[in-house]
């Protein structure tokens, strides 16, 4: 196979694109694809300080490295969870996060669920006596929490994830299986802030979760390899196994689930439900908007 560019021996095949780059070609595809998708979605502007939240995985580090290279003004967040499971998961994730600012000279905020609020998401399953499975639910819903607290705090106008396309089709599958229509109108590379709440970009939602590692492994990225210990047996990730065999019967699936959808929203296929937005008003406790009657689900799990 040889690089559609230079002809040199290639180094990734994008079958879904039906090409192949060598290391050099794709490396530079990558963050022109994703200044692309900036743009298209209307993500956010070079003058507009982003917040990138970063796991000390794969996708979120090379999200911040393919900002910073595009000349985004792109500070990062690590939320330490307390996730220890015996491979200290959190605090090699941590140390992850702060080599790869420290090495660049970038800014790291650094949230510790311990020191701030004296809990971790172990000691938060247990107390709110959910079963394992719902690890998961507990960590996603104080992640937005503190992610949304810190970009209000620090003035950003934009908070950015690492989502990959694998992470978007798993959740756009799970919401579709439930015909969750709130949620379906919701799943989008942009959701719009509202009072109170920082607008959230997906900038890598169409990359294949292959390219993000062959991303972070060509660009020489240290990050984690390890799985959160506590999404084994996750929905989530038997979607994903699902995905990848059809994916691999039928190469493109993912990308053309993913992008269809968009498309069918675009042109009006949830419409009817538009007007319907949750009326929100401020946590008593926190401040931060909620649809919750009195105060917050984060606050009631997590502060009281
Ligand atoms: P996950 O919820 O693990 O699928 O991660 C989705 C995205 O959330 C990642 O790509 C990151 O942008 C962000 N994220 C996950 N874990 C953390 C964390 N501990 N601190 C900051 N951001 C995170
Ligand atoms: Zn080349
Ligand atoms: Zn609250």
């Amino acid at each position: 196979m040889k690089c559609r560019i230079c002809r040199a021996k290639a180094s990734v095949n994008l079958r879904q694109h039906n090409m192949a780059l060598c290391k050099e070609h794709f490396l530079e595809w990558m963050p022109a694809q994703t200044a692309r998708f900036i743009k298209k979605y209307g993500m956010f502007t070079p003058e507009e300080k982003i917040l990138v939240a970063v796991s000390g995985g794969k996708d979120s580090l090379s999200l911040w490295d393919i900002l910073v290279r595009l000349g985004y003004q792109a500070d990062g967040l690590y939320i330490c969870l307390g996730i220890d499971e015996g491979i200290r998961y959190s605090s090699e994730s941590q140390r992850l996060a702060e080599k790869f600012a420290l090495e660049r000279g970038l800014k790291l905020h650094v949230v510790d669920m311990q020191k701030e609020y004296k809990e971790s998401i172990p000691s938060l399953t247990l107390k709110s006596n959910r079963s394992r499975g719902k690890d998961c639910s507990i960590c996603g819903l104080v992640k937005r929490h503190e992610m949304n607290r810190i970009a209000r705090d620090f003035g950003y106008a934009v908070l950015a994830t690492g989502h990959n396309l694998d992470d978007e089709a798993a959740v756009l599958f799970g919401n579709t299986l439930n015909w969750a229509g709130e949620y379906l109108l919701r799943q989008s590379p942009v959701l719009e802030g509202r009072p109170g709440l920082v607008r959230k970009v997906k900038p890598l939602c169409r990359f294949y979760e292959r390219e993000m590692l062959a991303y972070a492994l060509l660009r020489g990225i240290e990050y984690i390899y390890d799985e959160c210990p506590l999404s084994v047996g996750a929905t989530s990730i038997y979607y994903k196994e699902m995905l990848n065999r059809l994916e691999n019967d039928h190469p493109g699936t993912k990308l053309s689930f993913y992008l269809n959808f968009l498309k069918a929203r675009k042109s009006g296929l949830f419409t009817d439900r538009e007007e319907i937005q949750a009326e929100l008003h401020p946590c008593p406790t926190c401040g931060q908007p909620t649809s919750a009657e009195g105060i917050c689900s984060f606050c009631r799990i997590v502060t009281s």
